[in-house]
């Protein structure tokens, strides 16, 4: 019988998790304890990030056993590379991130960090050397200093400040009266899509980990803000393993290597200017956004 409550109280936690809007996924899955089929395995060691080269190996995964999202991807992601994801809205993007930081064990095939499966280490260890920049961020229910700060146990004051700096928040934070120490969430203060997704990159700024995720990590900003944040994101790039989930193609154009995702597969991989050539899927994106931006030009004026 507790097998079947136990689902029903999780439900009800996650109903009231999403309604107050200030829990964010780790924490879910730090605190309710994980599902069942993502435990440390027997003996798990801890992961060694040694140069932090990334590898998928024909990896499948489906949220439900029925339906397939991803159908054999194979990703060779070098130490220090950035590599960029893009493709349509529901091409399973988002969830090759989440099996990196292993939300979810894959179904088949394997994922390696530095040749270390990461289904075999300890889960915080894993956690520990990625920073993830989620499609949409859910803080906690307390300081704003304190959701900066969170995945870096005893950071100073001046090293959050730093990292707010670096993602453009710290003017908006020490506008308010109680500056760092405002309360987030319910009965504090709310918080926009783009305050969030800068308050998570601030995290990861301090953070400091060698394998970075970035999923439509600036999509909630305006133009102009993300343009101030894109130096700061790609100084964090640069010498640690990237993945960059990207909507807005202007913002991979210099990725090492972009990837194509279709439908749960990959279509193409190249830079943007062999993708440009090839004339597929993503220079038919491409040339999409471009005329887009055009439209968007000629109506300013
Ligand atoms: P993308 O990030 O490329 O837009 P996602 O990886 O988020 O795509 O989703 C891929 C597919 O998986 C979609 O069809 C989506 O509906 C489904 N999906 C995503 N998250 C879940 C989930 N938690 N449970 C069930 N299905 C999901
Ligand atoms: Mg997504």
């Amino acid at each position: 019988l507790s097998q079947l409550f136990r689902p029903l109280d999780m439900l009800g936690w996650v109903y009231r998790t999403i309604r107050q809007g200030v829990l964010d996924m780790g924490a879910m899955f730090d605190l309710v304890d994980t599902p069942a089929e993502v435990t440390d395995a027997p003996g798990a060691a801890p992961l060694v990030v040694r140069s932090g080269a990334v590898r998928f190996e024909n990896v499948r995964f489906g949220y439900d056993p029925e339906r397939p999202i991803l159908k054999g991807i194979d990703l060779d992601i070098p130490a220090g590379a950035t590599v960029a994801v893009v493709g349509p809205s529901g091409a399973g993007k988002s969830t090759l991130a989440r099996l990196l930081f292993r939300f979810y064990d894959v179904s088949g095939g394997r994922i390696l960090i530095d040749g270390q499966d990461i289904a075999q280490v300890q889960q915080a260890s894993l956690r520990a050397a990625i920073g993830i920049v989620p499609q949409d961020t859910v803080l906690f229910n307390e300081t704003i200093g304190y959701n900066i700060a969170y995945g870096r146990e005893g950071a100073t004051a001046e090293a959050i400040g730093e990292a707010a700096k670096g993602a453009a928040i710290a003017d908006f934070i020490e506008s308010m009266p109680d500056g760092y120490e405002t309360r987030v969430g319910e009965r504090g203060l709310k918080l926009s899509g783009g305050e969030k997704q800068r308050v998570a990159i601030a995290r990861t700024l301090l953070k400091d980990p060698p394998i970075l995720i970035l999923d439509e990590a600036t999509s909630a900003l305006d133009s102009r803000t993300e343009a101030e944040i894109q130096a700061t994101i790609e100084r964090i790039e640069r010498g640690r393993t990237s993945i960059v989930i990207a909507h807005r193609l202007s913002t991979v154009v210099n990725a090492d290597r972009i990837v194509v995702l279709d439908a749960g597969r990959i279509a193409e991989q190249g830079s943007h200017a062999e993708l440009l050539r090839r004339d597929g899927l993503y220079a038919e994106m491409w040339n999409r956004q471009a005329a887009e931006r055009e439209d968007a030009l000629a109506a300013a004026e």
